[in-house]
């Protein structure tokens, strides 16, 4: 199936609506994590809400979904880019004990502490310039819920999610009610019932059927009796910013004492990537290099996948 993003407006109504469904991208991001399936499931949750709601901000920047939580699971991040490009990594307690039906507070809101953040990085961020950042509490059962509230909060706007994750796949639809008359042409009428009549119809969709239908079949299945103003559909994927050169200046930056000190008890450092894996080793000769030409552009050997 395709990983596609469709986002529409209903005609003359103040809905807008985004249904996304991720199979290759999805299972390259998890691919090699060894994740638990309650684990995988969040994490998918969290992967196709952040592609939603990427889209369905007017940003030129990063958004990125986290939760700290307080249970076998410290730490999810999904990042998207504006281009829906996407990653994701999750962290487990290692004394982590996970059930196969653990739910939302099972895994990071065991003792009511575990955070959501949503942060908003703007590509063109200026020095000293902070990152917007919203944090919510983990109120409701579900990722679906938690965001709803969060989006309620920060741009109080009527929102209705719903989201589904398995090993295969992560999907999600997202129905946004707009201030007054948004998204009707001059001169109609205003479709009043709209909000109200389709979030009634996406609430009929199973699980099972966003689990195994493409994003065009659930939109034409929900809503084949409104008339949809289409954008052109967009297409999420799975893509890692991790670098040599990147772990080259976070090298630099502990300093050459630190990394020699590793290169002599170590023989190397290696530094895997949370997100994709990729292995990173710096001998003797890299750090040399390194911390000669303030570079890891021409040092060493490539990225060795885990
Ligand atoms: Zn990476």
């Amino acid at each position: 199936m395709a990983d596609t993003l469709l986002k529409f407006t209903f005609h003359n109504a103040p809905v807008r609506g985004e249904v996304v469904r991720m199979d290759a991208a999805w299972q390259a991001m998890t691919a090699h994590h060894g994740y638990p399936v309650p684990v995988m499931r969040l994490l998918g949750e969290m992967t196709a809400a952040a592609a939603l709601l990427a889209s369905n901000i007017k940003f030129k920047g990063a958004l990125i979904l986290q939760i700290h939580g307080d249970g076998p699971v410290s730490l999810l991040v999904v990042e998207c880019q504006p281009d829906l490009r996407l990653r994701a990594t999750a962290k487990l307690r290692d004394d982590a004990v996970i059930g196969d039906d653990a739910r939302l507070r099972d895994l990071v809101n065991v003792s009511g502490q575990g955070r959501c953040a949503i942060t908003l990085d703007p590509t063109d961020r200026l020095p000293g310039q902070q990152p917007y950042q919203g944090i919510v509490s983990l109120q409701g059962d579900s990722m679906a819920q938690v965001l709803e509230n969060y989006m309620r909060q920060s741009e109080q706007l009527e929102s209705k999610l719903w989201l589904v994750a398995d090993a295969r796949c992560c999907a999600g639809v997202l129905l946004q009610k707009l201030p007054g008359d948004g998204g009707r042409a001059a001169g109609a009428q205003l479709d009043e019932d709209a909000w109200e009549r389709t979030t009634t119809l996406a609430a009929t969709l199973t699980t099972q059927e966003l689990v195994a239908l493409e994003a065009e079949t659930v939109t034409r299945r929900l809503f084949w009796q409104e008339q949809l103003d289409p954008y052109r559909p967009l297409k999420p994927r799975f893509e890692c910013r991790c670098s040599r050169d990147r772990i080259g200046r976070m090298l630099l930056s502990l300093g050459k004492d630190e990394v020699d000190s590793i290169v002599a008890e170590q023989g190397r450092v290696e530094v895997t990537c949370d997100f994709c894996n990729a292995r990173q080793q710096f001998d003797a000769v890299d750090v040399a290099q390194l911390f000669r030409t303030g570079s890891s552009a021409q040092a060493g050997s490539a990225a060795a996948p885990h």
